[in-house]
């Protein structure tokens, strides 16, 4: 295929045949999983995928490369191709059994792109992404970190999340500026301690994040005061990234439920 990289969909296609390998390893999948690849650009994942597989979504938004694809594709198996920005797929309107999301991403979507699949994570079986690793080690990073934030709360409130392996940038082409690596990400089913209103639960989570430096107690004025902290058992002068993901979870969910028995009782 011929194609010159386009920067503004963050091109980086692979070509190290070795990290390609061990990629397609780690998609362990039977033949009744439906595998929805994003951004197959050249088809480095595709067409082993594909060969693996008999059939395959993909979702990619550069018309060029997707026309190339199709026709490179059509005697290996069925490959339906989504034209479309990904941040605009409905990844649980295939009208089938739960999806496995694989992917290279493009760097610039990456974290958008996670918040997307987040609000998807009902039809979704696991997911095994490629991104920018400084992304990678936010999403798996733990409390007490200078990593941990606002991504590793909300993704870790939904998914189990593993690092597996880092790949050096001579691996693409063009080569990035950046060190990728590969995450697996599995919905937790069922969910321990499941949030109650996800609107509450992202409030909190990016009020708390907004001023990491300060205390929780000043950092969720006007939305938590001190008694709320106290009740829920956290100590107030800790910070944001000294909380766990459990922490924020019971916060979210006792807003949640005061607010509704205030409703309750006005009503
Ligand atoms: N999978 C190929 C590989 O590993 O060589 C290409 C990976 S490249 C990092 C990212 C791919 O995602 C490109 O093909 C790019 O065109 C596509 N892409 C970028 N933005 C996208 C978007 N918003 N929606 C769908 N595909 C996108």
């Amino acid at each position: 295929m011929s194609h010159k990289a386009r920067k503004r969909f963050g091109q980086h296609f692979l070509h190290d045949q070795n990290i390609i390998q061990r990629i397609i390893n780690t998609i362990t999948a039977d033949n009744s999983t439906r595998i929805v690849e994003i951004g197959p650009g050249m088809g480095a994942l595709t067409i082993p995928l594909l060969q693996a597989m008999g059939r395959l979504d993909v979702v990619e938004i550069d018309r060029d490369l997707a026309q190339q694809l199709a026709e490179r594709c059509r005697d290996i198996g069925t490959l339906h191709i989504h034209i479309m920005d990904v941040l605009q797929f409905d990844f649980c309107g295939l009208g089938t059994d739960k999806i496995k999301v694989v992917g290279n991403l493009p760097f610039n979507i990456s974290t958008p792109l996670l918040f997307h699949l987040l609000n998807n994570m009902h039809c979704i079986d696991s997911m095994l992404f490629m991104m920018q690793k400084e992304v990678v080690d936010r999403i798996c990073a733990q409390p007490n970190n200078r990593s941990y934030g606002r991504l590793s709360v909300m993704v870790q409130s939904e998914c189990t999340a593993r690092k597996l392996f880092n790949i050096a940038p001579g691996a693409f082409t063009p080569v990035p500026k950046v060190e990728s690596s590969m995450v697996s990400l599995t919905p937790k089913i069922p969910m321990t301690s499941p949030v109650s209103d996800k609107l509450i639960f992202s409030q909190v989570v990016k009020q708390a994040f907004n001023q990491r430096r300060k205390t929780i107690r000043n950092s969720l004025k006007g939305l938590v005061d001190e008694a709320v902290l106290l009740d829920v058992g956290i100590v107030h002068s800790q910070r944001a990234e000294n909380l766990s993901v459990a922490d924020y979870i019971k916060l979210a969910n006792f807003l949640h439920d005061t607010h509704n028995l205030r409703r309750k009782n006005c009503g």
